[in-house]
């Protein structure tokens, strides 16, 4: 073991979810009977190429007659004492309550590693807590859905480089060196980030879904997908399949491919076959990170069309459109001109989300659809400085100033970006509620145009001040 990771947080934030998920199978739950006193409970963890141990807290929460406050102060102090690593917990779905202030309080004075989890982050509820969570002042919130095994790659990618440092650190012990580990600030190098996309390793592929009506011809285009990558890699190589998608390098960028048309086919054989591939879809869009809405131009926008699209966008998604059957169109450029009217009226929501014309069953199209593909995944990641934001800010207003209902100037004072995958901005303003939503599309559309972020949900807040 490298390290040992607390959880921490008030009750029912999901703090025994979590710790079930890292622990896997390898569950420790043998003191789990009853009259048996639980003390913090330890399991092996395993999160990608990690191993540590990992310490939950919640049982700690029963079994004393102290005050709440008192038991979750003494709970929480042993834990940073034992552990390498704190991982807060924050109900997002809840929004930060007084008890979390509370806990944040100790850990700021404690010191020592922190991350800040924002659990129950899936979906759209969760957004507004998520926000709430930067105030807390533990750096940049991890959003995570303990239940859904979502956000466990992002947590590992803030665990990675405090894992390496206490490697570092054992090795050092183990040679008996005097060597000094200096304090890692998890949130370094924010600012410096400008801009820096995110890009897909080895170890962390890339998510992407193929998702569409049935026959919109999403077999064929991941069997044209994966026929390249075999022309590239030779037979086989280097493709897995598990149940539920395929790993492959998809013209070097390993990919992992959430196979819808798969799983449809296997439902065939239960005959449930309308029901099976709208729900396969629905659950691909909500583990892939760029979901390719694959539409027969034929045949576009059909109502299971719209509502995958629209599921990705609520979602948070990067998206492309990819317009398949591309080879049977004969005036392909009217064509896709109206096509592209039919999307921004049909998706507004969607704007910019790149069309691409291609045809699974000859080929073409297929390295534009990846390119595509790629783009939007990096802008989907992109972080722009609060000072290049702030002066954007500032054009957008001046070039048209927000509306003064009653006589009295709504001010947008200050802005900043708060997350990613997709990016979030908030805007603290003097009358949130009064700012008409014209003036929010106007600059939610500046920001797609003006920061080049097409394909991408943007998510803006507003925030009253005091
Ligand atoms: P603890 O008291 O902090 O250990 O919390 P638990 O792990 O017992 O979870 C409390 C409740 O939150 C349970 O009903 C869980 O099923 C639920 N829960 C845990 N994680 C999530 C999540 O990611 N999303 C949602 N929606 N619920 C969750
Ligand atoms: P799925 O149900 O979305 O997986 O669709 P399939 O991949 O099974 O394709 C449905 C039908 O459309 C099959 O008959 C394919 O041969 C055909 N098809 C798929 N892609 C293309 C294409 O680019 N051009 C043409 N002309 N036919 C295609």
């Amino acid at each position: 073991m490298t390290f040992s990771l607390a959880i921490v947080g008030r009750p029912n934030v999901g703090k025994s979810t979590l710790f079930n998920r890292l622990v896997g199978r390898r569950l420790a739950l043998v003191d789990d009977q009853p009259g048996v006193t639980r003390d913090l409970r330890e399991g092996e963890a395993r999160l990608g190429h990690l191993r540590f141990t990992v310490i939950d807290t919640a049982g700690l929460e029963e079994a004393t007659d102290e005050s709440l406050p008192g038991r979750m102060r003494r709970l929480t102090e042993r834990a940073v004492e034992q552990a390498d690593i704190c991982l807060f917990l924050i109900d997002a779905r809840a929004g930060v309550l007084p008890a979390d202030e509370i806990f944040a309080d100790i850990l700021r004075r404690k010191g020592g590693h922190v991350i800040l989890g924002a659990n129950k982050a899936e979906g759209r509820a969760a957004e507004g807590g998520l926000l709430e969570a930067y105030a807390l002042g533990l750096g940049e919130p991890v959003a995570l859905s303990a239940e859904h095994g979502q956000g466990m790659d992002e947590l590992r990618s803030v665990l990675e480089p405090l894992a390496e440092r206490f490697a570092e650190r054992a090795e050092a012990e183990a040679a008996e060196a005097d060597v000094e580990i200096g304090d890692v600030d998890i949130a370094e190098g924010e600012e410096e980030a400008e801009e820096a996309a995110w890009a897909p390793s080895e170890a962390r592929p890339l998510k992407v879904a193929v998702v569409g009506r049935p026959n919109a011809g999403k077999s064929t285009l991941i069997n044209a997908i994966l026929g390249e990558d075999r022309l590239l890699t030779g037979p086989e190589a280097g493709i897995t399949r598990d149940s539920i998608a395929l790993n492959l390098g998809w013209g070097g960028v390993p990919v992992r491919l959430f196979d819808t048309a798969g799983m449809r086919k296997k439902a065939k054989i239960d005959d449930k076959l309308e029901k099976m591939s709208v729900s396969d879809g629905l659950r691909a869009v909500k583990f892939a990170e760029v979901i390719v809405v694959l539409l027969d131009a034929q045949i576009p926008f059909e109502q299971q069309d719209l509502r995958l699209a629209d599921l990705a966008e609520r979602e948070g998604r990067a998206v492309v459109v990819g317009l398949n059957k591309w080879d049977l169109e004969d005036d392909k450029q009217a064509r896709l001109k109206e096509l592209k009217l039919d999307f921004e009226r049909l998706l507004p929501k969607l704007r910019g989300a790149p069309l691409i014309t291609l045809s699974a069953k000859t080929g073409r199209g297929l390295e534009r659809l990846r390119e595509a593909v790629l783009t939007a995944h990096a802008t989907w990641n992109r972080r722009i400085s609060t000072a290049r934001l702030n002066r954007w800010l500032e054009g957008m207003l001046s070039a048209h100033p927000p509306p003064a209902p009653g006589g009295r100037r709504i001010k947008l004072r200050y802005m900043t970006q708060v997350k990613t995958r997709p990016p979030g901005f908030v805007i603290m303003c003097s009358h949130p509620d009064a700012l008409p939503e014209s003036y929010e599309r106007y600059l939610v559309n500046g920001l797609r145009e003006d920061f080049d972020m097409p394909g991408t949900p943007i998510r803006l807040h507003l925030r009253g001040q005091g």
